[in-house]
Formats: C-alpha cells, sequence, structure tokens
C-alpha cells in the first residue's frame, strides 16, 4: 500500500465521552495526536497514547503504516479528542427519510414490509386532531392499514402500534457507509447503527 492511500484512509473520532462523533483521514488523526488535541487509541487494549508512545509501539512488518524517515507508526484507526468539552449534537432530524430509516420500511400496525412507495406516513393523533409531525406521533403505514385507520386514533380504529414511537438516537456516525467501517471501529460505534438499514 502506498503512503499516499495510508495516509487517505480514514480514522473514527472520538469525543471526550468516548462516543464516535467522525471520521477523518489518517493524515489530519496524526495531525490532531501529533498537537495533542487528541489521543490515539489501540483498539485491541484501549489504551491511549500520545504522539511519542505511539510512535514507540512496533509496527509487524506485514502491516501497513505511516513512514517517516525515521519512524515506522502505527496507523491510528481510531482516535479519542482530548480538547473540546461540546457533546456531539444527537438531536435527529425530523424527516421523511429518518422516519423511514427509523421503521425499517415496515408498517408499524400489521408488520408489513411492501416497500417504500407503498408505505406512507401515518399521524398517530390524525393532524385533524391536533397530532404533530414528529417522531413521536408518525409512523409508517401500509395502504390498507392507513385506509383502515383513516382519520382516527388507534384505539378508535381498533389498531394497536407494534411499538411506541419515539425519537431515534442516531450518532452523526450514520452518515458513513459501512463497507468503509474498520473492523477495529465496531465496539466504539453504537449497536444501533448496526441495526439501521443504510439507504438503498
Ligand atoms: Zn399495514
Amino acid at each position: 500500500m502506498t503512503q499516499a492511500s495510508v495516509l487517505s484512509q480514514q480514522t473514527l473520532v472520538l469525543n471526550r465521552a468516548w462516543l464516535a462523533i467522525s471520521t477523518t483521514t489518517v493524515r489530519d488523526a496524526l495531525g490532531l495526536i501529533f498537537s495533542g488535541a487528541a489521543k490515539a487509541i489501540r483498539p485491541e487494549t484501549y489504551e491511549t497514547h500520545t504522539f511519542e508512545s505511539w510512535a514507540d509501539l512496533a509496527v509487524p512488518p506485514e502491516e501497513p503504516c505511516v513512514r517517516t524517515v525515521t519512524l515506522r507508526i502505527r496507523v491510528p484507526e481510531v482516535i479519542v479528542l482530548t480538547r473540546f468539552e461540546k457533546m456531539p449534537n444527537r438531536t435527529v432530524a425530523f424527516s421523511r427519510r429518518n422516519l423511514y430509516r427509523r421503521d425499517r420500511y415496515t408498517c408499524q400496525y400489521c408488520g408489513a414490509t411492501p416497500g417504500g412507495g407503498e408505505l406512507s406516513i401515518d399521524h398517530v393523533v390524525p393532524r385533524s386532531r391536533g397530532g404533530r409531525s414528529t417522531f413521536e406521533n408518525c409512523v409508517l403505514a401500509c395502504t390498507a392499514c392507513n385506509h383502515r385507520k383513516a382519520n382516527r386514533t388507534p384505539r378508535e380504529a381498533g389498531m394497536r402500534l407494534r411499538q411506541a414511537p419515539r425519537a431515534p438516537k442516531w450518532t452523526p456516525i450514520l452518515q458513513v457507509g459501512v463497507a468503509r467501517v474498520r473492523q477495529s471501529w465496531e465496539q466504539f460505534i453504537s449497536e444501533r447503527y448496526w441495526e439501521v438499514p443504510l439507504e438503498p
């Protein structure tokens, strides 16, 4: 592997609370570690390292590494920020796309998965009765269930929701495609992430 491609690979970035908040390039990750803004995490042991102690780690000959004139440095696959106090914003915007994602393209009344085109957004408490467009009041429903429920509450229609609708708590790392996720990241990314289907 060439140095340019090693340096342009992705590193997972955790905030001070060890929540995955983003990814950056290996090049930028090394810059953050070098400046003291981040520490490298050794995924096998969860040890954190400054630039000096990270550079001291031995890199097996067959493993990709970052080369300088005198050093072979292990590729930092996960780093943790040392300076930023701010917690990431974990509020997920209410949007059509995120609602489909949360409900996994499944009718929340009958469990059917007829495909995105056959599903629509149902207001649990109908809008005409003051029901709001929020994660807590909106679910996906198939055409049949939508017709059956019409302008009524589930109770009035004699229908049951499969689960109480809630606002999802996704970390921003959701934006990263699974194909680019390193194996060493899995332990740092919430379980929730793996349950959510990716966009087609
Ligand atoms: Zn249905």
